[in-house]
């Protein structure tokens, strides 16, 4: 599996960073996830700007022009044995010496790596069937807007579900619906798709930008607006969404059923225009 590290394509195996690289030692670093579908990278420009937005809320330089992360992505895209791939970009504020929570007084060279997992969208069965969830109170600090490699709370958070048995973990805040451990939370409400305001509380994902979108362009009613915790435990259908994921009913949260238990009819529109507009992006 060919990956990238600081200008250079190798191995994955053959790649290692120094242990006084900053994201390694302090989390002090982004990322960024784009799925590939049939070797086409999906809503890449997206990416790529939230990958823009994410360094200059931390203060890194962009090591690299778009047609540069073009690039990089190309090569690693074309180098898979396989078409439909899950492509992992990192930048860290790279390694200093001594140790220090402040920025090393000389700037430092960002580390830049990037590889691809084999892609695999949720199969039909999951779609039919939808996915359990539980709820948690959200512990994370008050930049989760930044898509930052510290990611210890959403990593507990996401450890509770499976312990749970289940597929993910929605968090709440102050009485209200923010989001899931990796994932973006809609509920519908009486007809009405709702999804939580984008804010320094939440990562705005690629995907729920576009679930909005679809709405639109189909014409299902949708608000975006705070949702109350008794909202999300009365609604008629729960949606998770993110890139790898695509969109999942919820339908079990904790241990309750959502509305009659099953995925509800409007979901499976927006699972149905998801598809469309998937199909009409690939290469072929
Ligand atoms: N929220 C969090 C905390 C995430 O980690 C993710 C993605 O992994 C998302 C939301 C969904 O974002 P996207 O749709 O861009 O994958």
């Amino acid at each position: 599996l060919t990956a990238y590290l600081n200008g250079r394509f190798a191995p994955l195996g053959d790649l290692s960073v120094p242990v006084l690289d900053r994201g390694f030692l302090f989390g002090d670093g982004i990322y960024e996830m784009i799925p590939v579908y049939n070797r086409t990278p999906f809503r890449l420009n997206e990416h790529l700007g939230r990958l823009a937005a994410s360094l200059a809320s931390v203060r890194i330089g962009n090591p690299h022009t778009l047609a540069e992360w073009r690039g990089i992505i190309e090569t690693i895209v074309a180098r898979q044995p396989f078409d439909d791939q899950s492509i992992y970009l990192q930048v860290t504020r790279g390694a200093a010496y001594p140790r220090n929570h402040a920025f090393p007084p000389e700037p430092t060279t960002p580390t830049v790596f990037a590889f691809a997992d084999p892609l695999t969208p949720p199969p039909t069965q999951l779609v039919q069937t939808g996915i359990a969830a539980v709820t948690q109170a959200d512990v994370r600090w008050l930049r989760c807007d930044i898509k930052a490699i510290s990611l210890l709370a959403n990593v507990l958070a996401r450890q509770s579900a499976v312990d749970a048995g289940v597929a993910e973990t929605v968090l709440l805040r102050d009485g209200k619906l923010i989001e899931g451990s990796a994932s973006n939370i809609f509920v519908v409400k009486d007809g009405v798709i709702l999804a939580p305001p984008p804010s320094n509380l939440m990562l705005t994902g690629i995907t729920y930008d576009l679930v909005l979108e679809l709405a639109d362009r189909h014409g299902l009613p949708h608000q975006v607006r705070d949702i109350t915790e008794a909202e999300l435990r009365g609604a008629g259908e729960v949606w998770l969404t993110s890139s790898s994921k695509e969109v999942l009913a919820i339908v079990t949260l904790d241990g309750a059923p959502v509305g009659n238990g099953a995925p509800g009819p409007i979901y499976k529109a927006m699972y149905q225009h998801y598809q469309v507009f998937k199909a009409g992006v690939m290469r072929t």
